[in-house]
């Protein structure tokens, strides 16, 4: 009776009250028949609900079928989450054969399930390097090694993960080995910056020391070389800040962008060009619009004076160089533009003008007080600002550099 269902408890008693009925029917009148069919069928009621268990525990079969789905839908969680890693995983069985891997091991190793499940890891890579490290067995190190995708890098562990299974991991270290030699060279670059006016200055201090009489006038010549130098560095110190301020900017931290005028801003930018070239070029201002932008009014001032004291830089006497502020109506972007008729640059040095410490000439950077960090602190502020930076520019020819603002942030 325990294994009857619900449904079928149910038949049988209505059964037995109407056999009870037939029975009485015969012996007993009919009030009292009816009588008592209605007290069976009420103690039948209340027998099914106070007695009987409404969930019914399931036979041994289901509860495994259950707990097998429960599972295998806790498997595939695992199986699509470990197919999401950028990293690759392989699954190998004692033997050394390849159980499971996700799409990752596909592209750094070429291990993919169609082709290798069940197959020997050995045969399933075809890296050398790989196979003589899981030959050797020895796992205390990762090895590196070079990827399916050309170009790439990858790290490689294998991790016992129990007596019958190993696990091979391998990670995508291209872009952090990118970032590792970019640092590298940068505190290459600022050591070479720095070491040579510390080399001029000591230099001329031990002569000052430690050397014969000299006349006034040469000493005053070292002197004077002296503090060029000591400035070049003090140049180089404050784009380092600038720029670092500008890299580690925390989107929180910053306050709320301010209206910026930048008419107003280019006509004064203007008189300060004037008084730096001291008449040595010809200068002009063209400002055809008043529209302002949202930003930083200290970053693009800096932005804007960097392109400026570059064309004055390497533009030579009476040569030309116009400074404009116009929105462009077609396209819906206000632009600032530095044009000069300077030396240009050839289309080759171009894609590479922004990056620190690139310079075409760098004994010229130099001679004017170049620290080649000047356009990178441009193209810095441009992201910050949400402008774009644009460089037009033909070798003997010159240059126009621009900041275009998007209408997003214009204000007219
Ligand atoms: P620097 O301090 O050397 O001027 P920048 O980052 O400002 O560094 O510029 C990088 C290089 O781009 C310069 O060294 C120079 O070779 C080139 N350059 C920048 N502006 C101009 C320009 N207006 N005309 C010609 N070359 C330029």
């Amino acid at each position: 009776m325990k294994n009857w269902t619900p449904r079928q408890q149910w038949f049988y008693a209505l059964l037995a009250v109407g056999a009870l009925a037939v029975v009485l029917g015969w012996t007993v009148e009919t009030e009292t028949m009816l009588l008592c069919t209605l007290i069976a069928l009420t103690a039948v009621s209340i027998w099914q609900m106070l007695v009987v268990p409404k969930d019914r525990p399931s036979s041994p079969e289901e509860v495994d079928h259950e707990r097998i789905a429960t599972l295998m839908a806790r498997l595939d969680r695992y199986r699509l989450s470990l197919s999401a890693l950028p990293e690759g995983v392989i699954l190998i069985r004692r033997g050394m054969t390849v159980e499971w891997c996700n799409p990752a091991a596909d592209r750094h190793l070429g291990v993919n399930l169609d082709e290798h499940m069940g197959i020997w890891i050995q045969s399933a890579i075809k890296s050398q390097k790989v196979r003589d490290y899981l030959h050797d067995g020895v796992f205390d190190e990762p090895i590196m090694v070079a990827s399916n995708e050309p170009g790439h890098e990858l790290l490689l562990r294998v991790y016992v993960a129990d007596d019958t299974h190993v696990i091979i991991v391998t990670q995508d270290i291209t872009e952090q080995r990118r970032i590792d030699a970019m640092r590298k060279d940068f505190v290459a670059n600022v050591s070479h910056e720095l070491r040579t006016p510390l080399t001029v200055i000591t230099g001329f201090l031990d002569m000052i020391l430690h050397g014969d009489e000299m006349p006034p006038e040469t000493r005053q010549r070292q002197l004077e070389l002296m503090k060029d130098e000591a400035s070049r560095m003090h140049s180089l110190v404050n784009d380092l800040l600038a720029l670092s301020r500008l890299e580690n900017h925390d989107e929180s931290e910053r306050r709320h962008p301010d209206i910026v005028s930048m008419s107003r801003m280019v006509k004064s930018l203007f008189e300060e060009a004037k008084t730096i070239s001291n008449g040595f070029h010809r200068l002009s201002l063209v400002v055809e619009t008043d529209t302002a932008v949202e930003g930083y009014p200290n970053e693009l001032r800096s932005a804007c004076m960097n392109l400026i004291t570059n064309a004055l830089r390497y533009t030579p006497r009476d040569g030309e160089i116009e400074i404009r502020w116009s929105y462009d109506e077609r396209r819906k972007v206000a632009v600032f533009a530095v044009k000069d008729t300077g030396i240009g640059i050839s289309s080759k040095d171009l894609p590479r003008l922004t990056e620190r410490f690139y310079r075409v000439d760098k004994s010229r950077s130099r001679e004017t007080g170049g620290t080649g960090l000047g356009l990178a602190i441009v193209k810095h502020v441009a992201m910050n600002n949400r402008a774009q930076l644009k460089i037009e520019s033909e070798l003997g020819q010159g240059s126009t550099f621009s900041l275009e603002f998007p209408s997003i942030i214009l204000i007219r």
